[in-house]
């Protein structure tokens, strides 16, 4: 799970969107050390790909990928999802979805990108 994105102002707290940083709350008992999970604003957690990016990712991803000579398929999606919704990437960038260092997270990014 990743932390949520927290922003301290004289003492308050308040809890960001992962995603664009937009304030979700305000969260007054809340410090840094805080296990809270990260949370999307509803136009972030609603940014899916279109029926036609897909078909661009896929297609983006078999050619980065090129029989995995030079990127794992984490990689290749993520770069794919760079060139076809930049948006999107910069969402699921760092963030537990983000399969570009770990292909064992190909499977959330193709469910958040898909939800
Ligand atoms: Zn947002």
């Amino acid at each position: 799970m990743n932390k949520a994105t927290l922003k301290f102002n004289n003492g308050n707290g308040a809890l960001l969107c992962s995603g664009c940083r937009v304030i979700l709350k305000e969260m007054l008992a809340v410090d840094e050390n805080s296990e809270l999970e990260e949370q999307y604003c509803d136009e972030c957690i609603n940014t899916n790909l279109s029926e036609q990016e897909w078909i661009e990712l896929i297609t983006e991803k078999c050619a980065q990928y090129n029989g995995g000579k030079h990127q794992r398929v984490g990689q290749a999606y993520m770069n794919a999802l760079f060139k076809v919704n930049k948006r999107l990437y910069e969402i699921i960038s760092g963030t537990n979805n983000d399969c570009f260092y770990d292909d064992d997270k190909i499977i959330n990014f193709i469910r958040f990108c898909n939800k």
